[in-house]
Formats: C-alpha cells, sequence, structure tokens
C-alpha cells in the first residue's frame, strides 16, 4: 500500500483557480480516487494552498474515508494578502480549531518562493513563520515549498527545530547541503515524478544517498507527471511509478521502498489508517 503525500485533487477538478468547490467538479476528482485504489495508493494527502482552496482540501477530505487534509497559504499565494497576517491565521485557526472533523493532518503549502516574480520577500517570511507556529502550536508538522531560496529557508526552519518542528520538504529538488541539513534536523524531504526526468540526473544522485527513513513520495498532481506520462494532467495513481524509480536508484527491492515510505508518511503525519 502507498500513500501520495502531496496531491491537488481539487485542482483535479475542472474548476477556476479561486472558485470554490462545488458538487459537480466531485466526479472528476472521484474518479482520481478510483484509480488510486486500483493501483494500491489508498491513502491520499490533498494539501492546502490559500484560504479558498484549503477549504476545498477540507471538504474533499471529509468526503473521502481515503483522503486527509493540509491547510496553508503557499509563499506565491501571499501576494494578495493584506501585509498583517492576523486574518489569514485567523482563518486557518478556525480550520485547525476542528482538526480531527476535519481530517487536518498538516500545515501546508507554506514556504519561501524567490522563483516567480515579483514577490515580497518580507511577507513571505511573515506568512511563513506564521504558519509555522500555528503548527506547533496545533502539533502538526509543516509541507514546506521552497523554490530558488533554500538559504532563506534554512534560515527560517531553523528558528523553530528546537520547538520541535517536524515537515517535510516538498518536491525535493535542491542540493545535497540542504538534504543533509534536512535530515540531520529530522525533516523528511519528498520524492516526485520528475526524478526520472532525462535532466535530472544530478537529483537522482542526490536521492540515490538520502536515507530511506527520510524519504516520502508524492505526485503533486494534477503537476509534474512522471516521464513517461508527461503532457498529461498527473494522477495519485502513478505514485508506483515513482517508487519504481527510487527502488532502481537504492538498488533496492520496490516491496522496501513502499513499505518504508508509508511508514515514514504514517509517521509524519499521524495518520489513523
Ligand atoms: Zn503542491
Amino acid at each position: 500500500m502507498f500513500i501520495d503525500t502531496h496531491c491537488h485533487l481539487n485542482m483535479i477538478a475542472p474548476k477556476q483557480p479561486l472558485e470554490p468547490l462545488k458538487e459537480h467538479h466531485f466526479s472528476v476528482i472521484e474518479e482520481a480516487i478510483e484509480e488510486s485504489r486500483i493501483a494500491d495508493v489508498t491513502t491520499i494527502i490533498n494539501v492546502g494552498t490559500d484560504l479558498i482552496e484549503s477549504e476545498a482540501s477540507v471538504l474533499i477530505a471529509q468526503r473521502y474515508q481515503d483522503v486527509f487534509a493540509t491547510v496553508g497559504v503557499h509563499p506565491t499565494d501571499c501576494n494578495q494578502l493584506p501585509k498583517s497576517t492576523h486574518d489569514t491565521i485567523v482563518a486557518l485557526k478556525k480550520l485547525v480549531s476542528d482538526k480531527e472533523y476535519n481530517k487536518i493532518v498538516a500545515i501546508g503549502e507554506i514556504g519561501l518562493d524567490f522563483y516567480h516574480k515579483p514577490y515580497e520577500e518580507q511577507k513571505q517570511k511573515d506568512y511563513c513563520r506564521a504558519q509555522i507556529e500555528l503548527a506547533l502550536a496545533n502539533d502538526l508538522p509543516v509541507v514546506i515549498h521552497v523554490r530558488e531560496a533554500a538559504d532563506a529557508m534554512l534560515a527560517v526552519l531553523e528558528e523553530y527545530v528546537s520547538q520541535g518542528l517536524r515537515g517535510v520538504l516538498h518536491c525535493f529538488q535542491q542540493q545535497q547541503y540542504v538534504a543533509d541539513q534536512a535530515c540531520n534536523w529530522g525533516l523528511l524531504v519528498g520524492l516526485d515524478g520528475p526524478i526520472n526526468y532525462p535532466k535530472n540526473a544530478w537529483l537522482r544522485e542526490i536521492f540515490a544517498k538520502i536515507p530511506l527513513e527520510h524519504i516520502v513520495l508524492e505526485t503533486d498532481a494534477p503537476f509534474l507527471p512522471p516521464q513517461q506520462l508527461r503532457g498529461k494532467p498527473n494522477r495519485p495513481a502513478y505514485i508506483p511509478l515513482i517508487a519504481q524509480e527510487l527502488a532502481l536508484l537504492k538498488n533496492i527491492d520496490v516491496a522496501v521502498v513502499e513499505k518504508q515510505t508509508t511508514a515514514n508518511a504514517i509517521k509524519l503525519f499521524g495518520l489513523e489508517i
């Protein structure tokens, strides 16, 4: 049994960004979940990216036994938000206050992204810190997005390591020293479809060295399909393809990858499955 630890089922649905999830959107989501079950991907963690998508994430989790939710504001979604994090944190707090009923297993995705321009560095850091603090106050892990901001991100994370920070550097595509530091702090890294893109030999080298106990599998669907499915929307059902790549890289049986990465995900997110 596999777990997709990072998926956006709400973006698989044929709706516009920021459009609230409606009843007629669920058939496509249901189809993707059915496909996953057939592929032995029995649990999906659906990740929020802003308040509307976080609410959608909770709605999907409440509806399907195999789905859990995260809530949070993605760094590139900070642009539209007010300078003060207050109202956003209040809204997230409200969702988290009933985290059992809302099936919320993490705060995310949060982080820093200096790739998409324009960006406001201070604002991203303020939102990131406020959401890490929300996670810590509620004994939840964080799902971290980082792009072209590795050193700034490590500096922020370091502030919270001694406070029991837990989390995953999602869709890990960073240098070796970032992986080493994350592992030292007890953080996990997420492995996605791009691992088998021809240009990513450097990343394969890094993942070959990251201990299996620090890796979780994720699709980031509908984005980033594995090489053999490029051009099509990604699906949580493709997790076994990513597991296969990791097994090849580490020269171990795919069953070992399956067992360990599933155990890692259950532990990190405190899943009751
Ligand atoms: Zn994502």
